[in-house]
């Protein structure tokens, strides 16, 4: 015998405050690009494994990592992709590229537009460097970087 079960529903709001924060090995990274411009990695030298971005314990191993370091900004595009539309479906004027840049050094890398090549004349391989925004307009985010560019 199916039973029935009556529901009921109220229409209005939740107010739900949140705050997201990067985590240990994420605020180094961060603090890292917005007061330095640079990079920072750790490596687990059991594993011989570099990580841009910083990992608080090795995801092979498991071993605690903590030695952060400054990695630079240069790197090779390790694959790419052309969009042609925005977020928003809109086609856009311009075509814009967003590379996996591996930091050079690292077995890491950071995705991000890649300026100053048409897409037709990227290449897998392309080394790179990262362009970062003025040091007072850097807010300790991802856009603090502003684009990787050919070197
Ligand atoms: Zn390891």
């Amino acid at each position: 015998m199916a039973s029935e079960i009556k529901t009921k529903k109220w229409d209005g709001e939740i107010p739900v405050h949140y705050l997201y924060t990067y985590g240990l090995a994420g605020e180094k990274f961060f603090r890292a690009v917005k007061e330095k411009g640079t990079f920072v990695a750790t490596k687990c030298g059991k594993c011989n494994v570099t990580y841009v971005p910083p990992r608080i314990y090795c995801e092979r191993c498991l071993a605690e990592l903590g030695d952060y370091f400054d990695v630079g900004t240069k790197g090779v595009v390790e694959t790419y992709t052309v969009l042609h539309e925005s977020l928003e479906g809109k086609r856009l004027s311009r075509p814009e590229i967003v590379a996996c840049v591996r930091i050079v050094g690292t077995d890491g890398g950071v995705i991000h537009r890649l300026s100053g090549v048409e897409p037709s004349a990227v290449k897998i391989g392309m080394k790179v460097e990262a362009i970062f925004a003025e040091p007072s307009k850097r807010t300790g985010s991802i856009n603090d970087i502003l684009h990787f560019r050919p070197i």
